[in-house]
């Protein structure tokens, strides 16, 4: 690893543990994109430690759409079929209520071949305001968290389980998760990330298709059940929500999310400045 590099996982490493995170900067440079996929470790591959890959389908109906549809998609493919699933049902969705407050649609953001996928629950103020995907204070925290394992917000994917805004920022209500669940799992389909990284209970429990509290389950590998598109097995990380880190801002919680990140990045192959802290 050059020195340059070096230093600048360092200093991100020390903005996601230190007092810097108070201040709401966004650290300069970050500009690394993630190592390329290696031929040995599949998204589908299963998880160590985790259930077996053929796990049962979870809390929400598993859209009606082929593996097939969407397997050995190109990169230009892939952000071709992102933008058509953006432009053509998305945006002018109005299935669930979430549609009638929302000022626009947050579809999502990032490589359409990102190895990563970071899954929130669903927009917030900034992000209605903008159309982007964590961009308010919770979202400056998720890039420096990013930054902070050496490598650039525009090299991973990230996108939320509703794409409008709940009213008053509350949590998404299952009909309306419901609701937009083909949206995110077809995202995921053709995006096909290798390691999915969901953010608070909303995600991880909707994903997972399972009622553990992600106090608990935070920091284990698992997969994503049979939900559909060829997606079954994928590795999850479920990990606090940057929104809780904010409000709960310890070193305790603050580590704990550092050492879930050093996961996801052990097992994709990512160099570490500070392997161990
Ligand atoms: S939250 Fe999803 S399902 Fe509901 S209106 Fe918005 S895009 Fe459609």
């Amino acid at each position: 690893m050059s020195k340059n590099r070096q230093e600048l996982c360092r200093t991100a490493r020390q903005a996601v543990e230190g007092d810097l995170l108070l201040g709401g900067q966004i650290m300069a440079g970050g500009q690394n994109p993630l190592p390329a996929r290696k031929g040995g470790k599949k998204g589908g591959e299963p998880a160590t430690g985790g259930p077996a890959a053929h796990a049962p389908a979870g809390s929400f109906a598993t859209p009606d759409y082929s593996a097939e549809e969407f397997a050995n998609l190109a990169p230009p493919q892939k952000a071709q079929a992102l933008n058509r699933l953006d432009e053509s049902e998305v945006r002018g969705c109005v299935k669930c209520v979430l549609s009638k407050g929302r000022t626009q649609t947050v579809f999502g953001e990032g490589e359409p071949s990102a190895r990563i996928a970071f899954v929130g629950e669903g927009p917030g103020e900034d992000e209605d305001r903008t159309g982007r995907p964590f961009v308010g204070k919770a979202g400056q925290l998720l890039t420096k968290m990013i930054l902070a394992m050496g490598i650039s917000r525009e090299s991973v994917y990230i996108c939320n389980m509703v794409k409008c805004r709940p009213p008053g920022n509350r949590t998404p209500l299952p009909d309306e998760v419901q609701a937009c669940w083909s949206y995110l799992v077809r995202q995921l389909a053709i995006i096909r990330p290798e390691v999915v990284v969901t953010l608070g209970n909303p995600a991880t429990q909707g994903l997972l298709g399972t009622k553990e509290g992600i106090t608990k389950i935070r920091g284990q590998w698992r997969q994503l059940p049979d939900i559909g598109c060829g997606l079954a097995g994928t590795p999850v990380m479920p990990t606090f929500h940057p929104s809780y880190v904010l409000r709960q801002y310890t070193p305790d919680v603050r580590g704990k999310v550092w050492d879930d990140l050093q996961k996801v990045m052990d097992r994709l192959g990512m160099p570490k400045s500070n392997p161990g802290r």
